[in-house]
């Protein structure tokens, strides 16, 4: 039977819309490439013998994320993340003195307050938006180590890339929560019971008759509308066809919002030995000349036996490029650069490639291509305008992480974008 609304993906946003569109009781179907729930919330426990989240796992800006609620009405186990300090802070290849901390400490805090002093002196006098990187002290001896961490590895792209005002307006504040059962188990959790057709791709979308009709492997499916979730990545590469094309303006704002590209690489422990550091153990170093990229550290997350490195922006896409055995090989080199090579042997096991070693691969799969959106210079309206698009008489929307002012790049804000779509398509279906 013709569905009221087609979804096409079954991410966090296509769950959210999904949902909402049954409350308001709407018949939906949903249509996902993949072979699983959540999207970019995937939670996997085969590699490592224990949870593993591949893409999100903080519900950030817990205070007024949607999923805080959630999760713990479904009694989650939550822990608040929202001290970042390093259990070890390597300065020039050296443990960091008690001087050397102060002085990132109040380097990481200068250059905040200076992205958000410049946004908000350039929208007070009406001066046009500009790269982050222009906004942000350079000369610092920490300058470059705190872009390299807020910009390529929680944003996912360069500085010199990233828009000031989309910056500003979608930073992570406030508390970070993470989840003993990870963040892909809770997403996957609330798409439970949903009628979501696997393994169907959809190729084309075509919007200009009376309904929308997705086109793809599966044959041709009709309904009364469409919102459309998968991420600008796919939407951009032409991952998805629309016949008519879409408008300039549409186009426009996809092109305004690329994916960049967070990459975590795990490796477990061989043996007991846990290179004398406990839960949670966060390491970081400075970036000691031009082209380093630090690799952050997180290990033995809830005392389990596996170390997580994350690594963003131009360096992960060139290791994606080069494959998993390069990456892990990488990460040891920067794990050695703590405790050294032998130390890191014996806790993990000789051999590169070893058993357990997870490096995911956001960036080569074709239905994600990156891992969550920033604006260009310039673009940061492009978010607005991708959500507010109202394609067939509002009867094809956009929804996901990419649509939310506020959330972007968030589990949160993808949600929350769906739930929004899922009311404007059921309005316009009248
Ligand atoms: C490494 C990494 C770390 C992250 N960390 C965090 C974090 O700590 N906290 C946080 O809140 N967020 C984090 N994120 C971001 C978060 O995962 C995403 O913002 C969010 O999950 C996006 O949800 P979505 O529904 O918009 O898109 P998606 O999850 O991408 O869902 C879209 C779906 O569409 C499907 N699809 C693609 N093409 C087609 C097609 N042609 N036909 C049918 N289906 C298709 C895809 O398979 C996918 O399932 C992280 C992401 C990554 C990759």
């Amino acid at each position: 039977m013709e569905p009221d609304v087609l979804i096409v993906g079954a991410g966090a946003a296509g769950i959210a819309a999904a949902r909402r569109l049954q409350a308001l009781g709407r018949s939906v179907r949903l249509l996902e490439a993949g072979r699983r729930l959540g999207g970019r919330a995937w939670t996997e426990a085969a590699q490592l013998g224990a949870p593993f989240d591949h893409g999100a796992s903080w519900i950030h800006v817990a205070e007024r994320n949607p999923l805080t609620p959630i999760a713990r009405r479904l009694g989650f186990i939550l822990r608040d993340e929202r001290r970042r300090v390093r259990d070890i802070l390597l300065w020039r290849g050296q443990v960091a003195g008690a001087a050397e901390r102060a002085a990132h400490d109040a380097a990481c805090e200068a250059w905040e307050a200076a992205a958000e002093a410049e946004d908000a002196r350039r929208r007070a006098s009406g001066e046009p938006d500009i790269a982050l990187a222009a906004a942000v002290p350079r000369d610092g001896p920490w300058d470059a180590t705190v872009s390299h961490w807020f910009s390529a590895i929680i944003s996912g792209v360069e500085a010199e890339r990233f828009s000031l005002r989309d910056y500003v307006a979608t930073a992570l504040d406030g508390a970070n929560l993470q989840l003993a059962e990870g963040f892909g188990t809770l997403v996957a959790r609330l798409g439970e019971g949903l009628p979501v057709s696997f393994g169907a791709a959809v190729e084309r979308l075509r919007w200009d008759g009376p309904g929308v009709v997705a086109e793809g492997g599966f044959g041709t499916l009709r309904a009364g509308a469409a919102i459309v979730t998968v991420s600008t990545g796919v939407l951009a590469a032409g991952g998805l066809r629309f016949t008519p094309g879409l408008p300039a303006p549409v186009q426009a704002a996809i092109e305004g919002l690329p994916q960049g590209l967070l990459s975590k690489i795990a490796l477990r422990a061989a043996g007991p030995g846990r290179l004398g550091l406990g839960a949670f153990a966060r390491l970081g170093r400075s970036l000691d000349a031009p082209g380093d990229a630090p690799l952050s550290w997180m290990l033995w997350p809830w005392g389990r036996d596996h170390a997580i490195g994350f690594l963003g922006g131009e360096a992960a896409w060139a290791l994606a490029r080069e494959g998993p055995a390069a990456a892990e090989a990488h990460a040891r080199a920067e794990l050695a650069r703590y405790v050294g090579a032998a130390e890191v042997a014996r806790c993990f096991g000789p051999e590169a490639r070893g058993p357990g070693a997870v490096v995911t691969g956001w960036a080569e799969d074709p239905l994600f291509l990156g891992a969550y959106s920033h604006a260009r210079i310039g673009c940061h309206g492009a978010r607005a305008a991708l959500r507010d698009a109202e394609l067939a008489a509002g009867r094809l929307r956009f929804a996901g992480e990419a649509c939310h002012s506020r959330l972007a790049g968030t589990v949160g804000g993808a949600w929350e974008s769906g739930e929004r779509a899922a009311g404007a398509v059921h309005a316009a279906l009248g």
